[in-house]
C-alpha cells in the first residue's frame, strides 16, 4: 500500500504509518497512492482525483472540507475522512488570541516600537470585559470560543442556523440580532452556499458602528471589498482574521486596509494539533486496514 502525505503534517507521522506499507511525500507518485493525506494545500478536485488511479481514501487532516470534491470522490468510491475534533481547541485560542489583539493594541503597540516610536498617549486601551461577542455559528469551535469569552466576563450571544439551544451562548433567532447587539463578531460557519459572502454592505450597515469583525472561519464568508471599505470608513473598528479567499492571498484589499491583524491561515497549525490529527490518521489507517 502506497500512502501520500501531500500537505503539512507532524514530522513523526511518516514513521507512526510505516507499518501500513510505503508512505511518500513525492506528488507525482499520485496515481499509484491508495491513500492521501491533505490538510487545506492540495485540491481534491475531479482532475486531482481522475489522476489518482489508485485511490481508496482521502484524509484531510483538519474540519472544512472544501478543498475537497466529495460528491466526485464518492461517485469513484473513494472514501473521504477529515478529523473534525482534533482542532477545536487550537483554532479557538488563535481566534481569541487576534480578537484580545485589537482592543489592546498590540499590533500598533509593537509595530512603532519596531520603528523607534514611543506612542504610549496615542495607544488607548479597551477590555473584552463587559463586552459582547456574537458567534456566529457555535459549533465545535464557536463554543471553545463562547467558554474562553465568558472566562473574560464577556456576555456571549450566538446565530446558528442549526442549533436550537446551547450550554455558554445565548441564541438568537436571526443573524441580524446577533450583528445589532455584539461588540466583537467571530465568525465559525463552515464554507458553504448559505454562509459564502454572509458578511457584506449590508449585513456590515446592521453592526454597531465601530464594532470588531474576527474570522477564522473561511475567508469567503465576507465580501472582502465590502470589510476593507467598512475598515476604512471606522464602521469596523477592527478586522482580525486568519483565514482568505486563496492562500497565499492575492490582489487583497484587507492587508493593506488599517485596524488589521492578521495570521496565514495557521488556526489549526499547533504542533499539539498536528500530533492529535496524526493519531486520528493512524487510526482511520487501521480501520480502513482492517476492513479490507
Ligand atoms: P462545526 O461543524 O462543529 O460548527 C459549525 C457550526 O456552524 C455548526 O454548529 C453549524 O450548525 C453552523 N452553521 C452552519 N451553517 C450555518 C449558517 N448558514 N448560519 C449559521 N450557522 C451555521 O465546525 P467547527 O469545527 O466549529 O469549524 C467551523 C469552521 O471553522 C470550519 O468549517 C472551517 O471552515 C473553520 N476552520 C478554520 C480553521 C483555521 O485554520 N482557521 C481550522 C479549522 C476549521
Amino acid at each position: 500500500m502506497l500512502i501520500l502525505i501531500s500537505d503539512a503534517f507532524a514530522s513523526n507521522l511518516p514513521a507512526k504509518l510505516a507499518r501500513f506499507g510505503e508512505v511518500t511525500d513525492d506528488k507525482s507518485r499520485l496515481p499509484e497512492a491508495d491513500i492521501v493525506l491533505v490538510r487545506s494545500k492540495t485540491k481534491c478536485t475531479r482532475e486531482y482525483i481522475d489522476e489518482a488511479k489508485n485511490l481508496k481514501m482521502i484524509i484531510r487532516g483538519g474540519v472544512g472540507l472544501d478543498n475537497v470534491d466529495r460528491q466526485y470522490a464518492q461517485q469513484k468510491g473513494i472514501v473521504v475522512h477529515n478529523t473534525p475534533k482534533a482542532s477545536s481547541i487550537a483554532v479557538a485560542e488563535l481566534a481569541f488570541a487576534l480578537m484580545i489583539a485589537v482592543p489592546n493594541k498590540i499590533i500598533p503597540g509593537h509595530v512603532s516600537m519596531s520603528q523607534g516610536h514611543w506612542i504610549k498617549k496615542e495607544l488607548t486601551r479597551t477590555e473584552l470585559f463587559g463586552k459582547t461577542l456574537g458567534l456566529i455559528g457555535v459549533g465545535l469551535i464557536g463554543t471553545e470560543m463562547a467558554k474562553r469569552a465568558r472566562a473574560f466576563g464577556m456576555k456571549v450571544i450566538a446565530y446558528d442556523k442549526y442549533l436550537d439551544e446551547h450550554p455558554f451562548a445565548e441564541l438568537k433567532p436571526t443573524l441580524d440580532e446577533v450583528l445589532a447587539e455584539a461588540d466583537y463578531v467571530s465568525l465559525h460557519t463552515p464554507l458553504t452556499d448559505e454562509t459564502k459572502g454572509m458578511i457584506n454592505k449590508q449585513t456590515l450597515a446592521k453592526m454597531k458602528d465601530g464594532a470588531v469583525l474576527v474570522n477564522s472561519g473561511r475567508g469567503k464568508c465576507i465580501v472582502r471589498e465590502d470589510v476593507a471599505e467598512a475598515l476604512h470608513s471606522g464602521k469596523l473598528g477592527g478586522y482580525a482574521t486568519d483565514v482568505w479567499y486563496s492562500d497565499p492571498p492575492e490582489n487583497e484589499p484587507i492587508t493593506s486596509a488599517p485596524n488589521v491583524v492578521m495570521t496565514p491561515h495557521i488556526g489549526a497549525s499547533s504542533k499539539e494539533n498536528l500530533l492529535r490529527i496524526g493519531d486520528i490518521v493512524e487510526e482511520l489507517i487501521e480501520d480502513f486496514v482492517k476492513n479490507q
